[in-house]
């Protein structure tokens, strides 16, 4: 593999200056490299240029107000599963970040890069798509803001335009009774690509009845599912046996996963059930308990 050029803009002006430069073959953003640089490896990937995005500070810190959490697209992992406040209010997307790789994998691998690398089996993409996460992204058109689920259009595909990257996540932030949860299954005890993953986010009132709720599906479909004919089961329901079984009969139904060595359609379309009643009984659990 030829050295390809290495750049660390510090601005996004020049951030987007450098990825303007190249044809959107022959460049490439490097957030962790976790997964990039295994693919320049392999030769799945031959940028010329790479353009580094953690020294641009929109993209590397975590900020938080009453209303919103906004953590950059260039976060590590290791950052945020050890951020005071975040696993409290946002414990599901934690959770996802946490099962990626290993401690080492966690110091570098980022929420961007697991989005952008459009891998169907991302384990954050769920998570973030339960909590109706956006993305702001940068370009040289300037801004705009999109919806994670509308980022990842199909396996290693993204509705990214050339020269645009996600700069960083914006969540709202949950209220007392607003939480979520995220669960995944792989063949081994770790460092595995998931059989499938379910994210979960919801709402109970002062009574512990559903008001909102959302559910999210990874690695049983080319993109991440949101399965509303489980979130209508949610609503309405004090998240009671009858709601999850009718949760786990939704979701199985939605899953379109394919054949491989990892399980076979039936499986996964049972997997995909039962974590994501498992995950919405913990989110609720979760609303009842927890106060901000
Ligand atoms: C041993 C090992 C174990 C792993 N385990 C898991 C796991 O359990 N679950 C899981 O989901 N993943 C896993 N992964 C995959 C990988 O670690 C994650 O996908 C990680 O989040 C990628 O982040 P990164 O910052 O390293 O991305 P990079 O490798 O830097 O980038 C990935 C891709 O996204 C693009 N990109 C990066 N950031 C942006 C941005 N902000 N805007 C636009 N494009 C961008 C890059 O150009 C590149 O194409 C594993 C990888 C390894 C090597």
């Amino acid at each position: 593999m030829a050295a390809p050029e290495y750049l660390a803009p510090e601005s996004i002006d020049a951030l987007v200056a450098a990825l303007a430069a190249h044809a959107p073959g022959e460049v490439r953003a490097l957030a962790g490299g976790t997964d990039l640089i295994v693919q320049m490896r392999a030769g799945v990937r031959r940028p010329r240029r790479i353009v580094d995005l953690k020294r641009v500070p929109d993209f590397t810190r975590i900020a938080l107000s009453d209303s919103e959490i906004r953590i950059g697209a260039a976060v590590p992992a290791a950052q945020i599963v050890e951020h005071p406040t975040l696993s409290g209010l946002i414990p599901g997307l934690v959770e996802a970040v946490d099962l990626i790789g290993s401690t080492q994998i966690q110091g570098r691998a980022t929420l961007g890069g697991n989005l952008c690398n459009a891998s169907p089996a991302a384990d954050t993409v769920p998570a973030l798509v339960a909590l109706d996460a956006r993305c702001r992204i940068v370009g040289p058109k300037g801004e705009r803001e999109l919806a994670v689920a509308d980022v990842v259009t199909g396996p290693g595909a993204t509705s990214l335009g050339a020269a645009e990257t996600v700069c960083e996540f914006l969540v709202a932030r949950p209220g007392a009774h607003s939480r979520d949860a995220y669960l995944r299954l792989i063949p081994r005890s770790e460092m595995d690509i998931a059989v499938a993953g379910a994210g979960v986010s919801l709402t109970l009132d002062a009574k512990g009845i559903c008001t909102q709720a959302r559910v999210a599906l990874g690695a049983v479909g080319p993109t991440v599912l949101l399965v509303g004919a489980a979130a209508d089961a949610l609503v309405g329901s004090a998240v009671d046996d009858a709601a999850l079984g009718a949760v786990q009969a939704a979701c199985s139904a939605a899953a379109r996963p394919i054949d491989d060595k990892r399980g076979t359609v039936s499986y996964r379309r049972t997997v995909a059930g039962v974590l994501t009643s498992r995950a919405a009984r913990i989110a609720a659990d979760r609303a009842r308990q927890r106060r901000n």
